[in-house]
């Protein structure tokens, strides 16, 4: 038996002990957190849509009519009407023939390359992939290689010494550096080798793109580019859960063999209630994502004229590069003193020696936080 105390203490000695904060009430520029109010620059609640009025009476009223959950495995008899009705709307959305959804996105990875890769066959990442990208490679059994952080060239020396099956996977907007996948050139690199092609846009749907439609609008790739589409509806959709788009095949394949989607219970009905109301609103509503962009541009030159060190992010995650550990803890220690929330982004959710605080941005912020972000930092780093 290993000995837990000593490994934590040694965790505690790196500066990578994890703990939580509670949160009393909802997402907004101003939480409680840990019975502290405070101003959060952290959350994924991009478009401010959680705590939306009309998102929140949906909910109500998708309990009120299916009840809390949803009582079976979407093959049983827990796909209810407001799955069905969300999983066309979102194909819609996205311009697809189908979709299909997945409790999380971390599911849904592992649903996706679970059912279409196996031993023998090349999964490819982006080294800087999220997690669940990553483990999905792994459960799959095919070979799982790693190319450098948006290195298209090296994906294509990669691919080409490769036949059989290949599938090549990629955050669309990477989750803790806010950049963009070089998508044009990977979905070329794809179509050459005929390769699968799969887009995580957890961090891009309803943020990117003129209709929301995420880094696939941004840079006008289609199905035909992008067969393989996931996405999130925990972050800028508000709710809760994922999606895949893609050809009916695929859609209908997975609803075969995708074990992390057969054997699980549907999420609560409830909760696709109110993501139909939200994808409404993504869609409706693009003052949201013109405030957002507005805000950015002012973060970022305001961060510049201080000499901070931005990344090369036209998102709302906005990191600021540290290195250091405990000193990304510090920093984040020192705004918490000054009534700022903006966690320390350790290892091994970032490579080693690049720890760093995680700026985001959303609808709920006003410029004059910006400012008052800016001044602390001024004072912090
Ligand atoms: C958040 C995230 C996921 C996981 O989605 P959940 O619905 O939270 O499980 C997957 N991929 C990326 C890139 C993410 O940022």
């Amino acid at each position: 038996m290993r000995d837990l105390a000593r490994q934590l203490q040694q965790r505690r000695l790196d500066g990578l002990y994890r703990t939580r904060k509670v949160q009393e009430g909802m997402q907004g520029a101003h939480v409680v957190l840990d019975g502290k109010p405070c101003l959060a620059f952290c959350s994924n609640d991009y478009l401010g849509l959680s705590h939306h009025p009309q998102v929140i009476k949906a909910m109500q009223q998708g309990a009120e009519n299916y009840g809390a959950g949803s009582g079976a495995a979407h093959l049983i008899n827990g796909h209810s009407k407001a799955h069905h009705e969300l999983e066309e709307a979102l194909a819609d959305f996205v311009q697809r023939p189908r979709a299909l959804l997945f409790s999380t996105g971390y599911m849904a990875n592992l649903g996706v390359m679970s059912a279409l890769m196996q031993r023998g066959d090349l999964v490819l990442e982006d080294r800087l992939n999220h997690a669940s990208l990553i483990d999905a490679g792994l459960l799959s059994g095919a070979r799982l290689r790693r190319y450098a952080h948006a290195d298209a060239d090296e994906a294509a020396t990669q691919i080409a010494e490769r036949a059989g099956e290949i599938m090549v996977a990629t955050d669309g907007v990477f989750s803790m550096d806010g950049d963009l996948a070089p998508l044009p050139q990977l979905a070329q690199i794809c179509k050459q080798k005929a390769a699968w092609l799969l887009v995580d846009d957890a961090h891009g749907l309803g943020v990117l793109g003129e209709h929301g439609r995420g880094s696939l609008e941004h840079f006008n790739l289609d199905a035909d580019d992008v067969p393989i589409l996931m996405g999130t509806l925990g972050k800028a959709f508000g709710s809760f859960g994922a999606f895949v788009a893609g050809s009916v095949e695929l859609i209908e394949t997975l609803i075969n063999q995708a074990r992390s989607y057969i054997f699980t219970t549907a999420p609560p009905p409830a909760v696709a209630a109110a993501t139909c109301v939200s994808l409404k609103l993504v869609q409706q509503e693009s003052w949201r994502r013109d405030k957002l962009s507005s805000l950015i541009d002012q973060f970022r030159q305001g961060a510049a004229s201080l000499g901070l060190n931005l990344m090369p992010s036209m998102t709302p995650i906005q990191p600021l590069q540290i290195g250091d550990s405990q000193q990304a803890l510090a920093c984040s220690d020192a705004l918490w003193r000054e009534g700022i929330y903006v966690p320390a982004i350790r290892p091994p959710t970032v490579p080693e020696g690049s720890a760093r605080l995680r700026i985001s941005f959303s609808t709920d912020h006003e410029p004059n936080q910006i400012d008052h972000l800016l001044s602390v930092l001024e004072k912090v780093l």
